[in-house]
């Protein structure tokens, strides 16, 4: 037999199929073990045939990888194929996308144990009286049946080698999963649909359409609608993937999924160990687990017979991938649906305006959900003008109006929540007799000032520098801190309210296995008054006891020249608004702004989605934004200049070829320097492009795997979340 082989290397020179001499163990989707090279690599079986057109003597044999399946199921080669031709990577990187990084690399060995049975029956055994460990060993075998030979050792000391010597016994070994949710307490709850969960259920059956958007409120209950249509699919025997952005698994969540699913669950999050992560994608593959929970990555969860698809918080940017291939996850999960011939489900408060505008045109479904589950309002927005506090002296990070509420909430018991999106202390450090502005080093980005560590720290790459005592430019000894942070924020309230216990959620609290598990957990439990954080607060946690919510900077968001800073503010400001108010007592939310005028701040203080969305969509059709146009960036990146500017010409030429031939397909064509023009080192460069016809897209992807090299990466990015 000859198998097809694609080595697990990354490079485009070795992207191809290699035949190998195989036998009958080796399978498609088999992973194997191949000399290439003079070296033993990793290699994936695309196919099996009976003949090669080499010559049989110059065939090398592959060895099969020590899994008990095929890694790879036929959907999932079939959805590589496709990824490959779509986005233009080496075959090696779409396949990696289907295995967990642990199984790739072999760091993670399974976890097995050996368990000894006797061969015999205990009476055609024959034994020297004197060797009495052995004796007493297959006693107890005769007894007690299988054993685990860590055991027998123990208790009957060098029986296991020696029973095995005289093939009295035989052993096996015998694989172990660790159980990541040991001791994890559960509490089941379960509910009775609301009549409106019910319709939301039906419809999604029953509507021939492929993709259903289920748009309702925060607090509507859509989560109880996914794990319905999860629990009526396992009743008939099908699987599911249920995916949310990773800061969604909250120990809350985890446990209602555990207690709902049990086993029938594998649940893939960060805080995995790489051994459980392992084990959870294997309990899928081989169909122990029938329902695959994660963020973005589980969409290539190796599971079949697909009975739903469903994406919650589906506008939520983590899920488009930043790294080749960069796919986007309802592409993916859209392939996968209709192969099965299942339903996708998209879920949101405040969809993407490219989703709602194709549910409005028809081609999806659309479902609202209008009420939160305890008719409960949402909570009311005021709007705090930070100019007149100003004007009034008040330089501080909070208004009269958020102070006097925060004061209401403190004594009242209840729990606050401040949001502001900008990390460390405070931003900038500037010298005020020059001007000098601290940067990195290795890249084109101011510093941010973290007091907690006394220090300067890059954002971008992380690089810390000691604290300046005085402008490394004129030795000026004036310095000062421009735009305030979260950890400012926590000095500023803890100088106010001296009683309040005070949390911080950010990039900087959350690192390790369970950072931000630990705070959430801390906040929920009561353990503090106000919790002050970055985005990550914003999303699918449920605080009963939290009245308020401040919104510090709601403008910092809007001004970004993305097209979508629009959209993600009202996003933002919804969602965080969402967290107020759960339970009996009502919310209230604080929104701080300089533009107290601004359309979109307005709409989000009614929640008034539609007219958002009416008025957004008729900006983008004016500015043909997408979805009336393709952005297209092509990032050219390297550590040495002048060999990136070389990359830089060789793509833009070719693009530009390809935009005098098709002038009709682009909006827009230019190439520039990124706006950062450094990050880690390595120089940025981009070409810019609007495209109103797509189809030029493949050759755009074609001139840029050409120009690709060594040393220099070039990046096709569509519709890119981030243009910095
Ligand atoms: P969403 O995902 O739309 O923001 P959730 O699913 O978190 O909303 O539901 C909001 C709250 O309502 C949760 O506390 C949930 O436990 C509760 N809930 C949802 N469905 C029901 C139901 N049918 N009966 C009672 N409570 C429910
Ligand atoms: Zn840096």
């Amino acid at each position: 037999m000859i198998a097809e082989v694609i080595v697990d290397i990354a490079a485009s020179e070795t992207d191809r199929i290699y035949d190998y001499l195989c036998d009958q163990t080796i399978v498609e989707g088999s992973r194997v073990r191949a000399p290439f090279g003079g070296k033993i690599v990793a290699g994936f079986v695309m196919k099996i045939k009976e003949s090669s057109d080499v010559p049989q003597e110059k065939l090398k044999k592959v060895f099969p990888a020590p899994d008990e399946l095929p890694a790879l199921n036929k959907e999932c080669l079939a959805l590589a194929e496709k990824l490959t031709a779509r986005y233009r990577v080496p075959k090696a990187l779409a396949l990696r996308l289907f295995l967990p990084t642990e199984m790739r690399t072999g760091k993670v060995r399974e976890l097995t144990k050996n368990y000894a049975e006797l061969t015999l029956p205990i009476g055609e055994i024959k034994l020297s009286a004197n060797a009495k460990n052995l004796r007493g060993a297959v006693e107890y075998l005769a007894r007690n049946g299988k054993t685990e030979c860590a055991r027998l050792n123990e208790a009957f000391a060098g029986s296991v080698a020696g029973l095995e010597k005289k093939g009295y016994i035989r052993v096996t070994k015998e694989q172990i999963l660790r159980d990541p949710y040991k001791g994890m307490e559960t509490e089941s709850i379960s509910r009775t649909l609301t009549p409106d969960q019910k319709h939301a259920v039906q419809t999604i059956k029953e509507d021939p359409r492929t993709v259903q958007l289920l748009h309702g409120v925060t607090g509507s209950g859509k989560t109880e609608i996914y794990l319905t249509l999860i629990a009526e699919c396992l009743k008939q025997g099908k699987s599911s993937i249920f995916l949310v952005p990773e800061i969604s698994l909250t120990p809350q969540m985890l446990s209602q999924l555990r207690s709902r699913f049990g086993k029938n669950a594998a649940i893939l999050h960060s805080g995995l160990s790489a051994g459980e992560r392992f084990d959870e994608w294997w309990r899928l593959r081989t169909g122990e687990a029938k329902i695959a929970i994660g963020a973005r990555s589980a969409i290539f969860a190796p599971i079949e017979n697909l009975g739903v698809i469903i994406i919650d918080e589906e506008h939520d940017s983590s899920y488009a991938s930043e790294t080749a291939p960069r796919y986007t996850t309802f592409d993916v999960a859209l392939l996968r649906a209709k192969k099965n011939g299942c339903k996708l489900v998209l879920g949101s408060a405040t969809p993407a305006t490219e989703t709602y505008k194709r549910a409005k045109d028809g081609e999806f479904s659309l479902i609202r959900l209008r009420k939160r589950i305890n008719q409960k309002p949402l909570p009311e927005i005021v709007i705090a003008d930070m100019r007149r506090e100003v004007r009034r002296g008040n330089n501080s990070a909070f208004s009269g109006a958020l102070k006097e509420e925060m004061e209401k909430c403190l004594s009242a018991g209840q729990q606050a929540i401040l949001f502001l999106n900008r990390r460390g202390y405070s931003q900038t450090v500037i010298c005020k007799e020059c001007g000098y502005v601290a940067k990195c080093e290795a890249c084109d980005v101011s510093l941010t000032y973290h007091r907690d560590e006394d220090c300067l720290k890059c954002h971008y790459c992380g690089a810390k520098y000691g604290m300046l005592s005085a402008c490394p430019d004129c030795g000026g000894k004036k310095l000062s801190y421009a735009g305030t942070g979260t950890q400012r924020i926590v000095a500023d309230l803890q100088k106010l309210y001296p009683k309040a216990r005070i949390l911080r959620m950010d990039n900087d609290t959350t690192s390790g296995k369970e950072g931000h598990y630990k705070i959430l957990k801390a906040f929920a439990e009561k353990k503090a008054d106000i919790l002050v954080g970055t985005q990550m607060i914003a999303k699918g946690h449920d605080f009963p006891a939290v009245t308020l919510v401040g919104i510090l900077d709601a403008d910092m968001s809007l001004h970004f020249s993305d097209y979508r800073s629009r959209e993600r503010t009202f996003q933002l400001i919804t969602q965080v608004a969402g967290r107020s108010g759960r339970a009996e007592e009502k919310g209230k939310v604080v929104l701080q702004t300089f533009d107290p005028e601004n359309e979109v701040l307005r709409y989000a203080t009614r929640y008034d989605y539609e007219g958002f969305y009416e008025n957004e969509i008729s900006l983008r059709a004016a500015m043909a934004f997408p979805p009336f146009s393709k952005i297209v960036r092509v990032l050219v990146t390297g550590e040495d200049d002048k060999k990136t500017i070389d990359a830089l010409k060789d793509v833009y030429f070719a693009l530009e070829t390809l935009y005098t031939q098709n002038p009709e397909a682009f909006l827009f064509f230019n190439k520039m320097r990124a706006p950062i023009k450094r990050i880690q080192n390595k120089y940025r460069y981009q070409v810019l492009m609007r495209l109103s016809d797509t189809s030029v897209l493949p050759a755009i992807y074609e001139a840029c795997a050409g120009a690709r090299n060594r040393d220099v990466l070039v990046s096709v990015e569509e519709n890119p979340a981030n243009l910095s």
